[in-house]
């Protein structure tokens, strides 16, 4: 079962800039800043409520952010729901023949198991579905 929207990740060229710029617009500084070396990239995160912030910066021009930065600038880059089974809901996904990146779940940033639906099977948005390890 989808639960809600967990965060909204945002493609950033400059942690740097981008953390300054999200503490002055949330008054709030990140509570956790945290690499993923399997997705080559830095996250930070900030609590907004029900919903956090997750900033995205690419390690390498061949991560998916860099990717990403490179067609279509910085921006939003996905939206994730918490889900109460991951697997249940890949399962179920692909039932319905929503295309999914990766075969199992994988260990995300914030000690979340995650995988990514194609944003073609999602009218052009990607999104991942995540899970967090007990
Ligand atoms: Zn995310």
């Amino acid at each position: 079962m989808i639960l809600r929207v967990e965060h909204i990740g945002i493609a950033v060229k400059d942690m740097q800039k981008a953390n300054d710029l999200f503490t002055m617009l949330l008054g709030q500084k990140q509570y956790k800043e945290e690499r993923v070396e399997s997705e080559m990239v830095t996250t930070s995160f900030y609590k907004t409520g029900e919903t956090k912030i997750e900033l995205l910066e690419s390690e390498a021009p061949s991560s998916a952010i860099s990717k990403f930065i490179e067609k279509r600038g910085e921006g939003i880059h996905h939206i994730a729901f918490e889900v109460d089974d991951i697997e249940a809901e890949m399962v179920r996904l692909r039932e319905q023949g929503v295309v999914i990146l990766s075969e199992k779940p994988f260990r995300g940033a914030d000690n979340k198991m995650v995988c990514f639906l194609h944003p073609k099977s999602c009218n052009g948005v990607l999104v991942e579905l995540c899970q967090e390890i007990k």
